[in-house]
């Protein structure tokens, strides 16, 4: 796939997404906009059940929008105009996704679990193991490698799928609730790991949580509310942390 140099990382205009049909036809996103911008750590909030979810997986390709929309661009990439399997290819190349559940594979090991998006991009098996191991280092589990998911606590799970959504260094990293799993340290050690990933002008990361201990580290704060971004805060110098934000968060 050619590589195509956005400003954004993503932009969506317009975005609807319905679930069922006919009476029982859900309508869950409502005209969304939003710019996701590169070297950015941007983070979605609002109360549960207002979307967050459906719209990052339609960002990362595993849910299609309803036809209305008027766009949906990923990297550069018109996503409505793609067939299934050429996203499918191009989420493995371009995104790491890190989603709630945090589905490893529970008959591999870490170091096999955490080389998966290597191997599938034709990354040779000693080559991607080393890799593994190294980003399996950077969130405190080296010792751990040969170790399998169901040896592990739930932290300690969550730190091996952060590890597999970083091992290819996507330049979309989108994840549901990262850290609602670690302490304090392990907290910290993930958000800085993010912030290397969005140092880079060409990379971004986009996090869902209620954990407000990650909103220092945020530089946009998008505010969702029934389907809707309703407030879109930059975080600067001359824009700091909301009060409201700085003191706690609640849904
Ligand atoms: P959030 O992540 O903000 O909690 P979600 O995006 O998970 O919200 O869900 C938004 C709404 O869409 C909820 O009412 C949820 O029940 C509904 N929903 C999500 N996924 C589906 C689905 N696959 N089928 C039907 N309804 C769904």
């Amino acid at each position: 796939m050619s590589e195509v140099v956005a400003p954004y990382a993503a932009r969506v205009r317009g975005l609807n997404k319905s679930f069922g049909d006919g009476a029982s036809r859900l309508h869950v996103l409502k005209d969304v906009d939003m710019d996701v911008r590169q070297g950015d750590i941007t983070m979605l909030i609002g109360p549960s059940g207002c979307g967050k979810t459906t719209l990052i997986s339609i960002l990362a390709g595993t849910l299609k929008p309803d036809a209305t929309t008027q766009e949906l661009n990923v990297l550069g990439q018109d996503l409505q105009k793609m067939t299934s399997g050429s996203i499918t290819r191009f989420r493995a190349q371009n995104i790491g996704f890190i989603f709630q559940a945090f589905n490893l594979i529970p008959t591999l090991s870490l170091a096999e679990n955490v080389s998966v998006p290597l191997l599938i991009r034709g990354v040779r098996s000693g080559v991607a193991e080393k890799r593994a191991r190294e980003v399996l280092a950077l969130v405190g589990l080296g010792d751990r490698a040969k170790s399998r998911p169901n040896q592990l606590s739930g932290g300690q799970q969550q730190r091996v799928a952060i590890a597999r959504a970083l091992v290819h260094e996507p330049r979309l990293i989108i994840c549901d609730e990262p850290t609602a799993a670690l302490d304090a340290k392990n907290g910290q050690l993930v958000m800085e790991l993010f912030e290397n990933v969005a140092r880079s002008p060409e990379r971004a990361v986009l996090i869902v949580t209620h954990d407000n201990r990650i909103f220092p580290h945020a530089n946009r704060i998008a505010s969702m509310d029934d389907g809707r971004i309703v407030e879109v805060h930059d975080i600067d110098a001359s824009h700091p942390l909301p009060e409201n934000l700085r003191h706690g968060f609640h849904q």
